[in-house]
């Protein structure tokens, strides 16, 4: 129990100093943890939703691809169709170049045949054209299947690890929460309200004092303060920040 709180030193007293600051930093060490897991208890849940909503766009992107392909196999298809008919013309044609009786008829259908011999070649280069990009599209869609096959295996290990760890967050905090109750049981309710309010503050409430200085704001603490930190047999605040500060070696060789 802490008995009493001297405002002008900015020590608390009582017994077992030692062991209330302990229990103070562990006390700290459970609420940065606790903050840390209630983080990760929001943060999983929208890398999930990410994860998902980047497959889905890569499978729509996948998606346009194909649907190009099938785009261009119906242009193809037609103009193969229009090559087909247009050949047949040219045919009917050439053929009637036998039958005509007058040269003016003769020299309308050589003209027939001509124009629809540009026709063709054009056409014939057209259907190549799109047989070249169909070819690079697929192999280009080879790939990507590929990619997409490792890209889903890959987010659907991801999106277990994350329900896995999801799954063990709200074991993880109450844990935590039963160890900072069994900490503040053994805590001083003085002690406590400083640490919560200088936490609100401060967001650090105890802080080591390292080379003659607070490690919260960084500022010199006086030698004879520096020396009675040192020795923890009270609960001593930093003049500037008024941080509960502890010595690191004290502690760390307790
Ligand atoms: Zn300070």
């Amino acid at each position: 129990m802490v008995h009493f709180f001297c405002a002008e030193k900015g020590h608390f007293g009582g017994f077992s100093l030692n062991e209330q600051l302990r229990l103070l930093r562990e006390l700290q060490d459970v609420d940065l943890e606790l903050k840390a897991i209630e983080a990760d208890k929001e943060r999983y849940p929208m890398e999930i939703k990410n994860l998902d909503e980047k497959l889905v766009s890569e499978k729509e992107m996948f998606k346009k691809r194909e649907e190009r392909i099938e785009l261009l196999e119906k242009e193809r298809r037609q103009k193969e169709g229009d090559l087909e008919l247009e050949q047949e013309r040219m045919k009917k044609a050439q053929s009637k170049l036998y039958d005509v009786k007058t040269n003016k008829e003769y020299q309308a259908l050589l003209v027939e045949i001509e124009t629809l011999k540009e026709i063709n070649s054009q056409r014939e280069i057209e259907i190549l054209e799109i047989m070249d990009e169909i070819d690079e599209l697929k192999r280009k869609y080879g790939r990507m299947q590929k990619e997409l096959q490792e890209m889903e295996e890959r987010i659907g290990a991801e999106k277990k690890q994350l329900e896995e760890s999801l799954g063990k967050v709200d074991g993880a905090l109450a844990s935590k929460k039963r160890k900072r109750t069994m900490v503040t049981k053994k805590l001083s309710t003085e002690l406590i309200a400083l640490y919560q309010t200088l936490k609100e503050k401060r967001r650090t409430a105890v802080v080591p004092a390292r080379f003659g200085a607070c490690q919260g704001c960084n500022m010199k603490i006086p030698p004879q303060m520096f020396n009675e930190v040192q020795k923890s047999e009270a609960i001593i605040v930093c003049p500037s920040c008024n941080r509960i500060l502890y010595w690191e070696d004290k502690i760390d060789y307790r």
